[in-house]
This record gives structure tokens, C-alpha cells and sequence, in this order.
């Protein structure tokens, strides 16, 4: 049992998954079922609210493993089809009650879910069983229930893209920010010295647009974290090889794993 808040690794994988489609390297041919990665998401809940950050391709199958029934808010991080091609599996959510379910995004994110899912923003889905969202443009800090949710600009290649502070009753709880090749200072300087950070740690090898785990794990200490989980694993990514390897404080997380705060 959690008392402030549950996080739920959904998924811990790149944009192609683990193992990778046509590959037959140790990791896309190990047993062991922290090689075996969903695309990148978190279910994170509260004694109020249930909010699950990005909805890729992945979505319907980590929502059926998880047993989800209700989620009150969806958070786009950024509109890579990692993170949000399984949006319309979210038409589960809302069917019952005939409800919109609110999605939070940035224009960007908003703007393309707008191109790729026409039907769900054009004004004529009135069907029962289609998807109703009530979008929500995120321009600073924004509540959910009893969730206060920072945005934290990073850079990640072209694309606008965020991680998210969460917040409940004025004390940062953790920080989740899954696809970054550096933060902003605003980014830095909001989330220093926290107790518990998710940060994206592709793989140890050097990536244009990804934090390596060399990086990740130089930002986690420059930043005085206590608790890091790296995410969002290339196949390179060797659970048993790497874990032990990395610093106190800093691990590697895995699709399933919980953290009760
Ligand atoms: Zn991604
Ligand atoms: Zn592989
Ligand atoms: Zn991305």
C-alpha cells in the first residue's frame, strides 16, 4: 500500500520495444523479464486520482497486465509515436460513463494527436464507445486531484518535449522525465536535491537525441538526487550485466516495477 502516491512502470522500453523486432542479440534473446521492455510510460495514483503519463503503442496490453480500470487524466511528456500511438485505446476509459477524459499536452503534442486522431477532436465523434477528451493545454504548473503536475522543458531533438513534477500538499514527490538529452535550468533548478527521479538512460553507448547511462548518471549526481531509476532501455541495456555496476542510489527500472511513496 502507497500513502501519497503508487508508480507502476507500465513500460520501460525505447521507441522499437525490447526485444527488437529481427534482432538476435543477447538482450532481444534473454529470458530474463527485466530484458523484456514495453515502450515508456508510467501509471502513477494517489489516494485521489489515477493518471497515467504518455499512451503508446503498448498502451492496451500494459493497462490489461495491470488490471486498470479507471483513469482520471492522461499527460503527454511529447508526441513521438512511442508515446502516444495507443491514444485510442483510451475510448475504454470513457465508454461506461459517456465521459470526456481529460488529456494534458503541449501545442505541439496537442496539435499532432489533432493530425493522426481527426476523429476524436472534429467535433462529429458522438458515438458511444468512441473517444471523448477534454484537452488541456499545459502552461505551467497545473492540479489533478491532489496532484500538482510542474512541467519540466528538456531537450530531446526536434520535437517540444517535457517531464513532469509531481507535487501533493506543497512537497515534491518525484520527478519523471523519459526522453531527454539535456534539461533546461528551469528544469534543473525545480527538481534539485529531490527524493526520487526517473530519468531516461538509453543505453550506455552515446545517442544524439537520449541521455546515456553515463550521462544519466552524471546528471542524477550533479543534481544531488537520492533516488535515481533510469528508463526508457535500448537492447544494450543487459539488465544482469549493468545493474550492479552503477552507483548508489542509481538503478535501472524494469516494465512492472513499483514504487510506493
Ligand atoms: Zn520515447
Ligand atoms: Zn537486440
Ligand atoms: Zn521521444
Amino acid at each position: 500500500m502507497f500513502n501519497r502516491a503508487e508508480i507502476i512502470f507500465l513500460g520501460t522500453g525505447t521507441s522499437i520495444g525490447v526485444p527488437v523486432i529481427g534482432c538476435d542479440c543477447e538482450v532481444c534473446t534473454s529470458d530474463d523479464p527485466k530484458n523484456q521492455r514495453l515502450r515508456s510510460s508510467i501509471l502513477v495514483k494517489t489516494p485521489e486520482v489515477t493518471v497515467v503519463v504518455d499512451t503508446g503503442p503498448d498502451f492496451r496490453q500494459q493497462c490489461l497486465r495491470e488490471g486498470i480500470r479507471d483513469l482520471d487524466a492522461v499527460l503527454f511528456t511529447h508526441s513521438h509515436s512511442d508515446h502516444v500511438m495507443g491514444f485510442d485505446d483510451l475510448r475504454r476509459f470513457t465508454v461506461f460513463e459517456d465521459e470526456q477524459i481529460r488529456i494534458y499536452a503541449n501545442g505541439q503534442t496537442i496539435e499532432r494527436l489533432e493530425k493522426a486522431f481527426p476523429y476524436v477532436f472534429d467535433g462529429e465523434n458522438r458515438y458511444r464507445g468512441y473517444l471523448k477528451v477534454d484537452p488541456q493545454l499545459i502552461e505551467g504548473t497545473f492540479k489533478t486531484g491532489d496532484l500538482d503536475v510542474t512541467p519540466l522543458p528538456v531537450s530531446h531533438g526536434k520535437v517540444e518535449t517535457m517531464g513532469f513534477l509531481f507535487s501533493s500538499g506543497g512537497e515534491r514527490l518525484f520527478a519523471y522525465i523519459p526522453d531527454a538529452k539535456e534539461l533546461s535550468a528551469e528544469a534543473m533548478n525545480r527538481i534539485h536535491g529531490i527524493d526520487l527521479l526517473i530519468l531516461d538512460g538509453l543505453q550506455p553507448g552515446h545517442h544524439p537525441t537520449h541521455l546515456s547511462i553515463g550521462e544519466a548518471v552524471e546528471l542524477a549526481e550533479q543534481l544531488e538526487v537520492e533516488q535515481t531509476w533510469l528508463t526508457h532501455f535500448s537492447c544494450q541495456v543487459n539488465y544482469a550485466a549493468l545493474e550492479p555496476g552503477l552507483p548508489d542510489g542509481i538503478g535501472l527500472a524494469w516494465d512492472g516495477m513499483k514504487i510506493a511513496l
